[in-house]
């Protein structure tokens, strides 16, 4: 079984950890030269800022609604990653840091998971003030899944457990097969072709049509959301990976948006 631990609006919940009075309050987090933005939280999603708003463009709208708008402090994020994964070391015998606010961890053996994790997510929050969320299936692409049910669903509090396909299955077929772990844009418009618009009817494709359209990557895919792991624990990566460094210039911003409305400057997963 796998878990994977994601902080919630990570940049935007590491500057409030140090200022209480903004608990509940909507803040956001610039790119580097104040560019774009590039994290929000909650309270700021829901008046409708998005990933990538050009921030001269909303600045006058930021200040009427009232948000606390904070330059990046990439010192204090790569902090704060460092204790969440420190905390997060004492819950699995095996850990893989994914990217700077994400964790795989290997939970083979464990009975109750569902209060495994919720004992870790609470922990997390003690230690660290850092809101998380977990999911936890077994494969990687699955446990992907439960936590982003969890974070979608108040009901899961925090941690969505899929053991069997009883409990995945109705999930898939819920869920827009654009949101999978590893699915890119142009896989999602050949599936759309296809007449495959949720993550169920994907996995139920034929290995031949997989392994001929989409490669052995696809393939592995489809095979995960079956239950049947292809991607094994690794330990030894590293956080750098996911550090992505954005410039901003007015034009260059107008073209990448537009050519590319859903990109995220910050890449912190696959959602
Ligand atoms: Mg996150």
């Amino acid at each position: 079984m796998f878990a994977i631990v994601d902080c919630n609006n990570f940049y935007a919940s590491c500057e409030r950890v140090f200022v209480p009075r903004l608990r509940g309050k909507p803040i956001v987090v610039l790119s580097n030269n104040d560019g774009c933005i590039i994290a929000r939280s909650n309270e700021a999603k829901a008046l409708g800022y998005k990933m990538g708003d050009v921030y001269f463009q909303v600045k006058e709208r930021l200040r009427k609604d009232g948000v606390c708008v904070f330059s990046s402090n990439y010192a204090l994020y790569g902090d704060m990653s460092r204790r969440v994964m420190q905390t997060l070391e004492a819950f699995a015998p095996e850990m893989e840091v994914y990217s700077i606010d994400e964790a795989f961890l290997d939970l083979t053996g464990f009975r109750d998971l569902l209060a495994h994790g919720q004992r870790l997510r609470a922990t997390v929050r003690q230690h660290t003030g850092i809101p998380v969320g977990v999911g936890i299936a077994p494969t990687k692409t699955l446990a992907k899944v439960a936590n982003f049910t969890a974070k979608k669903q108040p009901q899961y509090n925090g941690v969505c457990v899929l053991e069997s396909p009883t409990h995945w299955e109705p999930i898939l077929a819920a869920l827009e097969v654009g949101e999978v772990w590893g699915i890119g844009r142009q896989h999602e418009n050949r599936l759309h072709a296809q007449g495959v618009t949720t993550a169920f009817e994907f996995s139920q494709l034929s290995d031949t049509w997989l392994r001929k359209n989409m490669s052995v990557v696809g393939l592995r895919t489809a095979q995960e959301l079956r239950g049947i792991p292809c991607n094994e624990l690794k330990p030894e990566a590293d956080a750098r990976k996911s550090v992505t460094v954005s410039r901003s210039f007015g034009q260059r911003i107008r073209w990448w948006r537009k050519s590319n409305p859903k990109a995220r400057t910050v890449s912190s997963g696959w959602w």
